[in-house]
């Protein structure tokens, strides 16, 4: 049996987290925006030489918190938390979805990786890389510009968070 890990894609509406699962998964991107799509896939990885197992739950982050805590943040190993380069406010609630995840979870750190994404909208950019960067910093969490329209550092995401779900795991048998 293999190495299994649930990653979950958290966020704000319409920063792209269906769009970067797809592109994840089959390397298309995703014009249309349906904000209430929600689903689990399934993919095999190789990380390493290694290959993995990924349950990837892309959340429609429409709901309370309240609700986002017991139904996506349980169960989930590891998460991405997504923001917009183009939204201010989805970039202000990347903290507060990770303290949540912290709470849920009870520990001072947990596997996560921040995306700012849309990378590739240069005239809308609202968000800079220093201000991702200073906020990755803060919380200690790595962080990626993405863009899922050009399959900038998606890949590279998710792998980036399968190596901090091995250590992890590898501690935890310690
Ligand atoms: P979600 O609500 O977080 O799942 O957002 P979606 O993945 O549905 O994306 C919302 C809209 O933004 C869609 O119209 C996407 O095509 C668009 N979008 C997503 N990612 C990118 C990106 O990297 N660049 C650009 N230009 N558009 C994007
Ligand atoms: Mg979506």
């Amino acid at each position: 049996m293999g190495e299994r890990f649930k990653i979950v894609l958290l966020g704000g509406s319409g920063v792209g987290k269906s769009a970067i699962t797809l592109m994840f998964l089959q390397g298309t991107f995703l014009s249309e925006y349906d904000p209430t799509l929600e689903e689990t896939f399934r993919k095999t990885m190789t990380i390493e030489n290694k290959s993995c197992l990924l349950d990837i739950l892309d959340t429609a982050g429409q709901e309370s918190y309240t609700t986002m805590e017991s139904r996506y943040i349980q169960n989930g190993d590891g998460f991405l938390i997504v923001y917009s380069v183009t939204s201010e406010a989805t970039f202000q609630k990347v903290s507060k979805i990770y303290d949540l995840v912290l709470r849920v979870k009870d520990m001072d750190s947990f596997p996560t990786v921040i995306l700012g994404n849309k990378s590739d909208l240069a005239k809308e950019r609202k968000v800079t890389l220093n201000q991702g960067i200073e906020l990755s910093t803060q919380h200690s969490v790595p962080f990626f510009e993405t863009s899922a329209l050009q399959n900038k550092n998606i890949t590279e995401s998710f792998s980036f968070l399968v190596k901090i779900l091995r250590k992890k795991r590898e501690t935890d048998l310690i």
